[in-house]
Parts: C-alpha cells; structure tokens; sequence
C-alpha cells in the first residue's frame, strides 16, 4: 500500500497491458531506427505478412544501441539467412499435428495433456515453431474450453494440465477465469502449468487481476517462463516474478539454445544466475526444433553438449538446465 505523504507525488498507474501490447514495433525498419541501426535496413528480408517482426517496446529498451549482435534483437530481427532452404528444417518439426487429440489438445506424454491455448504470442521469436503452425481454430479456449475440458475430464491420468500455445496469458484473463471454474469439476487434476513468455517480454501482464486469478486457483502452479539470456531480465521482471511466486507459483525457465545468442559459455551461465536472481530456476534448455525458416539459429549437438559440460564445471548443479530436443514419437523429451 502506497500512502500519499506531502511532497511525495504517487506513481502514475501502471499501463494495460493490452495499451502495450498492441504498441509493439512491428515495423523491422523503425526497429533499426530505434537502435541507431537504419544502416542495416537494406539487409532486411521482404516483410513476410505470414511472420512479420512483433516487439514489445518494453523489450526493445533492453536492447544496446548501436549494437547489431544484440542478443535479444538477434531474436526478434527478420534475416535474409531465414529465406535459405536448409534440409531437414520443416514445418512441423516435432509431431505436433500427429499428436493432436481433440480441439487444440496435444497428448504425447503420460499424466500431461497440452493445451494449445491461444494462437498469439506478444513478441514473434524467428526460431519458433509457431511461425508454420497453422493455428486456425485450433485453439482450446475456443467455446468456452468445452472440448479441451471434455478431453482432460475423460482421462483420469491426466494430473497436470500445460497451458501452452502460442501464450496463454495472451488470453483475457476473464477466459483464464473460465478453465478454473471447468477445472473445478476434475479432481485428478492437480497441477496447472503455463508455458508462458509474456512475463519476460511484457512483464505489466502480470497485473492484478492475473495475480488475483492465480492466488485463488486450487491447485499446485508452476509457471514455465521462456528467456534465453540475461539481458532480458529488468526490474519489472523481478517485479512480475516476484508477484507471481507471491501467488503460489513454481517458477521455472525454459531456453533454446541458438548461435549467436546464447552459444557461449558466459552467457549460458550468466543467464542462470540472473534468473535465480528473481526466483527461477532453469529447467529446459532445448535444442532448436528444425523448423524452416531457424537454420541459422542452430548450435550441432557436440557443441551444445560440450557448452553444458563447461557450465556444470562452473555452477551449483541447480543452476544447470537439462539439455533436450523433441523428436516426434518419444514418450518424454530426450536428454542428449
Ligand atoms: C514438452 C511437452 C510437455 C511437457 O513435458 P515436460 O517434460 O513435462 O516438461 C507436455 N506435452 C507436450 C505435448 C509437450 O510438447
Ligand atoms: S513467445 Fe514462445 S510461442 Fe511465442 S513466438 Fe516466442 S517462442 Fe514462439
């Protein structure tokens, strides 16, 4: 509670959320422009309306200026070397369509059942597999939740629910209020879990009413956050972590490894110890899925296993993710 003293003026309310988000830049030149970069403009693949550039602006300040390997712009900028076929980079890289069970629903592992629950996302990742998914209407908020729930309620192995997507807190929250109260009738689900960025890319979401949501739920949370370097972390991360741990929450990050990143040891360290600064603690770091357009992204396995021998020599072995890749088929991701 923040008392008004005299002399003391009060905060200005935090932004909406939703204000933020639709500001993103999704222009790649006014990006460039933004960084001191307008030079690298005539590098810029044509603008493909199918994935085009989405950023926070919020994200974007925690970019250097003037620096063209920034490794959160290296994230975010379209690049000409997308536009390469590379063999073996497909479109649904990991088996995501086979797996498909009912309206938005992804059943590949025991006890889990994936929820693809919405189709956006507040920030577009070049190395993600959601550039080629074909979302349509397979999203499981669509009516209500009705057949996502149908699933889970039918399948009594089924005790942790993956809110996944796209980003689930891209939904209102009045829809994340909707799957509690169909949840509330399912007894053998016991853990809700959200793979979600938006905290890290556009940390105002977690406001209130979010917090208010997650607080209330009954049953055990944990919140899978995705960065993939240091930089990403601010103060208002801190804050939106600490909120959400406040609310009962687990937190965990999964990263992708990617060239130019987060390929060197310093980073990869460097991003441990700054999550556990603001409560998280890293659980997956996952080899790229091959999907078209990421080739430039990818680190080859020797490497990536060579990386994570040198930060286990140098971290508390809490502090080491567990290095996987998804194959279509397997009954759990595979550690490599
Ligand atoms: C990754 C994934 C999960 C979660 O796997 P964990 O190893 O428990 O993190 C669940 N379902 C699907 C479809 C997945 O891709
Ligand atoms: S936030 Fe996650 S799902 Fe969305 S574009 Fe980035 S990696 Fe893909």
């Amino acid at each position: 509670m923040i008392t008004a003293s005299p002399g003391t003026r009060l905060s200005a309310p935090a932004p909406d959320w939703r204000e933020l988000w639709r500001g993103a830049v999704t222009d790649a030149t006014e990006l460039l422009g933004m960084l001191g970069l307008a030079r690298l403009a005539d590098r810029l693949p044509p603008a493909d309306a199918g994935f085009a550039l989405r950023v926070p602006r919020g994200f974007v300040a925690r970019m250097r200026p003037g620096d063209p390997r920034d490794p959160l712009l290296l994230q975010v900028l379209p690049q000409l070397a997308e536009l390469d076929e590379a063999p073996g980079f497909v479109a649904d890289a990991v088996g995501d369509l086979a797996a498909r069970e009912s309206r938005g629903v992804l059943h590949k592992y025991h006890g889990r059942a994936l929820l693809v629950a919405s189709g956006s996302c507040a920030v577009n990742c070049r190395y993600c597999f959601r550039r080629h998914f074909p979302y349509g209407d397979e999203i499981a908020a669509a009516g209500q939740w009705r057949q996502a729930l149908e699933h889970v309620r039918q399948d009594e192995t089924v005790s942790e629910l993956i809110l996944s997507g796209g980003d689930p807190l891209s939904l209102a929250t009045a829809k994340l209020e909707e799957l509690s109260r169909g949840l509330a009738g399912i007894p053998h689900v016991r853990r809700l879990r959200i793979h979600t960025r938006l905290p890290v890319v556009l940390p105002e979401r977690v406001d209130d009413a979010l917090a208010a949501w997650l607080a209330a739920l009954p049953l055990q949370k944990v919140v899978v956050l995705h960065a993939n370097h240091a930089a990403e972390f601010d103060d208002a991360v801190d804050a939106a972590c600490a909120r959400l741990r406040r609310a009962g929450a687990t937190l965990l990050n999964q990263s992708v490894l990617l060239r130019g990143v987060n390929d060197d040891a310093d980073a990869l360290a460097g991003l441990s110890e700054r999550m556990f600064d603001a409560g998280v603690l890293p659980y997956y770091l996952h080899q790229l899925d091959r999907v078209q357009g990421a080739a430039h992204f990818e680190v080859d396995d020797a490497r990536a296993r060579a990386l994570l021998e040198s930060i286990r020599a140098r971290l508390p072995g809490y502090l080491v993710p567990r290095l996987v890749r998804e194959v279509g088929g397997d009954p759990s991701k595979r550690p490599l």
